[in-house]
């Protein structure tokens, strides 16, 4: 904010019945303008989410339906317990963090330390590339609306494309709980829950990297996965 310069002073403006009315000195109006713009684009760009919720919905409830427990695709997953069948609600679940990938370290650092465990205990991957904290942020995300939500017991389920999947899940932005439904019309108890990541197995595999067999999409074969080395999908080692 620099100061006026003497030319800048502003000649009396003069009334109709010839009076003078002295302007409004300029060092005044200039104080009023727009905000630092680095931070307006900031807060226009990351609106801030709702505040993170720690809390399980209903842990004693989805045990009914399921139970989690090292997968053959990897890690852990969710298995059935009883037959399933469509449109059964399985599970409703608030969401450890709720954040925007922009603000995940913060929000992180926010939250309980039960919750910090239960955010730490899911699957992060390898690599020194990129903070624990981020792999797992990584791995784990589902896209909401404000940016992102990591969750303690749906971030387990594994993936299946589409047409392979047995469960899907919705979102519920004003009560902040994302809901997973049956949709295969029966589920055999002992099966895995899947629900679906994404479409491209391409994307899959830069994203997560695994080469889906989920039986419902053609797999990437080795040549696919040469070929995707040196392009922006090959590189998922982090
Ligand atoms: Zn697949």
């Amino acid at each position: 904010m620099g100061r006026i310069a003497p030319q800048e002073v502003p000649e009396r403006e003069r009334r109709e019945d010839g009076s003078y009315v002295d302007q409004v000195p300029i060092e005044l109006t200039e104080l009023i303008g727009p905000a630092d713009p680095v931070v307006a684009e900031e807060e226009d760009r990351t609106p801030p989410p709702p505040p993170p919720s720690p809390e399980l919905a209903s842990r004693a409830s989805f045990e009914v339906f399921f139970e989690i427990r090292p997968s053959r695709l990897g890690g852990l997953g969710a298995f059935a317990v009883r037959e399933l069948l469509r449109g059964q609600t399985i599970l409703v679940e608030r969401p450890l963090l709720w954040t925007t990938h922009f603000r995940l370290l913060p929000d992180f650092h926010k939250l309980s330390e039960t919750a910090r465990e239960a955010f730490l205990s899911l699957h992060s991957g390898e690599g020194d590339r990129f903070s624990k904290v981020e792999r797992i942020k990584k791995l784990n995300s589902f896209v909401v609306p404000g940016g992102i939500a990591i969750f303690e017991i749906a971030s387990r389920f594994n993936h299946a494309c589409p047409s392979a999947r047995n469960v899907q899940y919705v979102f519920d932005s004003e009560r902040g709980v994302l809901s997973l439904t049956v949709c295969q019309d029966v589920v055999p108890a002992g099966t895995e829950l899947t629900i679906s990541y994404g479409t491209s197995t391409i994307d899959l595999y830069s994203t997560y990297g695994f080469r889906c067999a989920c039986g419902g999409c053609t797999p990437l074969t080795d040549d696919d996965i040469r070929k995707l080395e040196g392009t922006e999908y090959g590189n998922w080692e982090w």
